[in-house]
Parts: C-alpha cells; sequence; structure tokens
C-alpha cells in the first residue's frame, strides 16, 4: 500500500478502502523540532495502543472522530480528512510553551482549562495565532473555529475525567482536527506524545517530557501509562 507521509512519529498509508488511511506508529521520538531525536522499542506499539484507547474514550463519548478500526499492534484503520493546519492545545495547569512565554509559575492551574492555536508549520515553528490571524490565513471559518474549540473541550473533559482515578492528572494536550464532508472531527493520535500527565501523588511526568528533559526511560514511561489504562 502506497505511503501517503512520513511524519516524525507516524506514518500515513492509503487504506484498503476508499476515503480511509493507515496511521502507523514509529518507535521514533522528537522533540524541539526533531532537534532531538531517538529510536525506543515499543514506543509505537505503545502510543498506538494508548490513542487507539483514547480515540475510543472520546469517540464512545460521542465527539466524532477519524478512528475506523485497530489493524494491528502499531496501527490503525482511519477516516482520510482534510487536516485544518492548527494545534489546539488546551490547558488545566501550566507547563511548557506557556511557562516560557509568559513567565508564569509552572503548575498554576486554569479554571476553565486555557485554550490556544497554533499554525502547524514545522517552517514557521508551530507559532501562536490569534484568531485573527486564523481568518487572515483562512485556516477555518469562524463557525468551524467555534466548533474546533467546542469539541477539543469536551474532549479534555472526558480525558480529563478518565485520567483522574489512574492518579494521572492530564496537564494539557494537543488536538488536530480535519474536515470530513464539511463536518469538522477529531483527527492524529491522542498519546503521551500530545499531552503531559502527571502523576496526582508525586507530580512525575509520565509524558514526552521524560524524553524532552532527560527525566528518566521513555518505554518505561509509556508502559506504566498503558498498564494503568489496562491496555498491557
Ligand atoms: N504538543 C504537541 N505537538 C507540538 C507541540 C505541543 O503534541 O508540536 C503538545 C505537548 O506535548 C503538550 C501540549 O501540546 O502536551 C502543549 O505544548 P507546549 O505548547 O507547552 O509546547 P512544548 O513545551 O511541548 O514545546
Amino acid at each position: 500500500m502506497g505511503l501517503l507521509y512520513e511524519g516524525k512519529a507516524k506514518q500515513l498509508f492509503e487504506g484498503p478502502e476508499p476515503d480511509t488511511v493507515i496511521i502507523r506508529f514509529k518507535d521514533s521520538v522528537t522533540a524541539g523540532n526533531a532537534a532531538k531525536r531517538a529510536q525506543i522499542a515499543e514506543k509505537g506499539t505503545l502510543s498506538a495502543a494508548i490513542s487507539l484507547k483514547l480515540l475510543e474514550l472520546v469517540g464512545a463519548a460521542g465527539i466524532p472522530t477519524h478512528l475506523l478500526r485497530w489493524l494491528d499492534e502499531r496501527s490503525f484503520l482511519a477516516r482520510l480528512v482534510e487536516i485544518i493546519p492548527l494545534e489546539v492545545v488546551v490547558r488545566n495547569r501550566a507547563a511548557g510553551s506557556i511557562v516560557r512565554r509568559l513567565g508564569l509559575e509552572r503548575g498554576r492551574a486554569f479554571e476553565p482549562p486555557l485554550i490556544e492555536l497554533f499554525y502547524k508549520s514545522d517552517e514557521l515553528g508551530d507559532p501562536l495565532l490569534c484568531e485573527s490571524h486564523i481568518q487572515l490565513l483562512e485556516l477555518a471559518r469562524p463557525d468551524e473555529l467555534q466548533q474546533i474549540k467546542r469539541l477539543a473541550l469536551q474532549a479534555q473533559g472526558i480525558l480529563k475525567a478518565y485520567f483522574a482515578p489512574l492518579q494521572l492528572e492530564l496537564v494539557d494536550l494537543k488536538f488536530e482536527l480535519g474536515r470530513v464532508k464539511g463536518k469538522i472531527i477529531l483527527a492524529d493520535e491522542i498519546s503521551p506524545d500530545t499531552m503531559r500527565l502527571w502523576d496526582s501523588e508525586t507530580g512525575q511526568s509520565f509524558d514526552k517530557d521524560v524524553f524532552r528533559e532527560d527525566k528518566g526511560e521513555l518505554g518505561a514511561t509509556y508502559l506504566e501509562v498503558a498498564r494503568r489504562m489496562g491496555v498491557r
């Protein structure tokens, strides 16, 4: 089957049916726009299993997603979507770039959650956007943007509530959304590559920050998340 796109952590292949794609998770991890990279055994299969479970979870709660079905241990079949080039970040606490950009104290709580929109462009370094920029660049119509923010907030609420009893606090996460026949749906992955999870007791990171900040072994970290979720 034809390779459509090779990303930093995933490959996209033509699907076996019309308007489908195969999303295959690689064992690679990158940070800082690929300035830092590594191969981690089992990372692809763990991210695939975690993503599948989380996409199923939000799907079951009525949020439309691109997930169609599980294919093998590192791939699932998804609907072909026209990706909207926005990274929609929802934050419950300050961490990462917002700490650096706004000088906030790490861990500061946001109630209600804060939404930030970034332009998905490696070339430009994924800049933060104002809504006027989104209109200027014609990335999404105003009504679509409302829908995008609504879906992202709903999905994060479901995920936050799911992780709480697993002793994992959902600190922030990034969604990508796309259009299928004019409808906005959730796309991409939902994994410790795209969110921050802190142990509710110890505050220990159970996400890609372990790699970004050399805080431990990434494979073991993702395995622990998968275990708490019951997918390993
Ligand atoms: N994120 C992501 N892809 C990106 C940038 C961020 O998945 O290209 C996720 C990141 O893992 C975190 C959230 O979005 O859970 C917020 O990231 P932030 O803006 O703090 O940037 P970072 O500190 O990760 O560079």
